[in-house]
């Protein structure tokens, strides 16, 4: 609803993924007019736009892994496909007229800071002035390729998950996938079922706790057909347990991890026949430590005749296939990544610099860190969605950004009410807020001496150490005394020449 009273910014929204969506809907809602949405790719929808690989599902329950506002009655699986996510995605934008605003193969370049306001300019040469950016550009979406020796000799087909090669068929194929992480577990379970003979490169074990699937009937759709409340009653459900289970466990509840140890231990004994290949996939980490794996299908897959679980590190890779350390050389038609992403790397390659020239590679030279996983120093007027120390383990990444629009839509109101020009986290205020994380993190399992993509260089955890709670209550209102802030009076209004360069 358009509010005349107040000032109507011009934001800009970088990445029309599931955060880039719901910052859109926020600010249009909040009578925000003004917005400009860039997308490298020609569809919305990001993570789940990009990984189209077999078995790819979220092990977050649908109905949680909903928006709160637009409960989605169709689910077909309590873990989603990720084609049922994307197709989700694609509706909630065109229903809420996002899809309209945004512009396709546009990426952003350029984003300069200069009093005031921000200076874009895209891949397709187009420039614009802005009072906002709000960078919505994910967490997990550059792949990170294992520097493996003779990597580049391999002459049969090779990819990324996150890149999978849809015309290579897999029907028969000696196929080796390396890795057994949350992506690999989907993949393994699906591709064993066509591939001819399948090798699994485990370097560590994964604790995987079983959760059915559920497929919805046509009756239980029909339920929440029209009934937004039943449809939030079901997620609340599901996050009411999954806090006080598996959030729980990983941020310090020895009740609660207890039994998230008990069910996965019990669930690898009860599944896993074989006292050899059990031994090969029983981890030496505590429970949570590396993302939990939600499956009921994968330790089957393992079991089937045609995969083979080589433990042996690689040592190399040949024209051929793979070489392990034991010198046995598997021949393979097709190899596959399953290695993860670089989750460091937030909205860059992009030319960013904020105040005074800064750089954010500069700015985050020595550790990738925000205030309130939402703001950089010396980056006015710059918001992150999903910014370091955001995901709290196996949580909703959708109800975590929701709490973070509304944070940025609060400071974005100081300004259109004319209490401030820039509100820029202070230096001060960041090491506050990470030294208050760094003291929550002793009591989770992350640091329970495990290697996972949660850590950064420094071994500490870019996660969310509390709970879910807390993090509610931090992100409830913005504590101006913790930005540097700028009234409209100190800023030179720019001028249109200024504005054309
Ligand atoms: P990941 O958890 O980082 O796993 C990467 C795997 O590759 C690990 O098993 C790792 O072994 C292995 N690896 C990496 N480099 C290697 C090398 N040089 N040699 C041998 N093995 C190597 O990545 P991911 O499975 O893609 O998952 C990343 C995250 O994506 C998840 O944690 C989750 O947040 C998200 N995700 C979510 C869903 C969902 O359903 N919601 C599904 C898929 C992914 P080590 O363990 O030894 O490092």
């Amino acid at each position: 609803m358009q509010n005349n009273s107040v000032k109507n910014p011009s934001v800009a929204v970088i990445g029309a993924g599931m955060t880039g969506i719901l910052m859109a809907i926020k600010l249009r809602e909040a009578g925000i007019t003004d917005i400009t949405i860039l997308e490298k790719a020609d569809k919305v929808g990001g993570t789940w736009r990009e990984n189209t690989y077999p078995g790819v599902a979220c092990d977050v329950p649908a109905h949680m892994y909903t928006y709160s506002f637009q409960g989605n009655p169709e689910w077909k699986h309590r873990f989603a496909h990720g084609s049922e996510i994307q197709a989700y995605m694609e509706q909630v934008s065109c229903e809420h007229g996002v899809t309209d605003q945004v512009r396709f193969n546009e990426s952003l370049e350029e984003c300069h800071y200069r009093d005031g306001k921000w200076y874009l300019s895209t891949s397709k040469g187009n420039s614009m002035v802005v009072d906002f950016v709000v960078s919505a550009t994910g967490i997990l979406h550059h792949p990170a390729y294992p520097d493996i020796k003779g990597m580049d000799s391999y002459r049969g087909d090779m990819f990324h998950t996150a890149r999978w090669n849809h015309d290579v068929s897999l029907k028969g194929k000696r196929v080796g996938i390396i890795g057994t992480g949350s992506t690999a577990t989907q993949v393994i379970s699906e591709i064993s079922k066509t591939a001819g003979h399948l090798t699994v490169f485990q370097r560590t074990p994964q604790w995987v706790c079983s959760v059915p699937d559920k497929v919805y009937s046509e009756a239980d759709k029909a339920k929440l057909r029209g009934n937004q409340r039943l449809m939030t009653r079901l997620s609340e459900r599901y996050a009411f347990a999954f806090r006080n289970i598996f959030t729980a466990a990983v941020t310090g509840n020895k009740l609660a991890h207890a039994f998230v140890n008990w069910t996965t231990r019990r669930n690898l004994r009860k599944s896993v026949r074989d006292p050899e290949l059990r031994a090969k996939l029983t981890p030496d980490y505590k429970v949570g430590c590396k993302r939990l794996i939600f499956s009921s299908t994968f330790y089957e897959a393992m079991q089937s005749e045609n995969v083979h679980l080589e433990t042996n590190a690689i040592e190399r890779i040949t024209e051929g296939g793979v070489v392990t350390k034991d010198g046995t050389e598997h021949q393979l038609d097709v190899l596959i990544l399953a290695t993860g992403f670089n989750p460091f790397n937030f909205m860059r390659p992009m030319n960013l610099t904020g105040r005074d020239g800064l750089a954010i590679d500069d700015a985050w030279a020595e550790k990738v860190q925000a205030y309130r996983s939402v703001c950089i120093p010396g980056f006015p007027n710059f918001f992150l969605m999903l910014g370091p120390n955001t995901p709290i383990g196996n949580y909703s990444v959708i109800a975590m950004s929701e709490v973070q629009s509304q944070y940025v839509l609060k400071l974005i109101d100081h300004w259109r009410n004319e209490r401030v020009q820039t509100v820029e986290a202070t230096e001060d205020a960041k090491v506050r807020f990470n030294s208050y994380l760094k003291a929550g993190m002793g009591k989770t399992v992350w640091v329970g001496g495990c290697q996972s993509w949660y850590l950064d260089p420094d071994g500490d955890p870019a996660m969310w150490p509390y709970s879910w709670e807390q993090w509610v209550k931090e992100l409830e209102e913005p504590d101006l005394d913790d930005f540097l802030r700028t009234s409209p009076a100190e800023i030179i209004p720019i001028t249109p020449a200024e504005k054309a360069a």
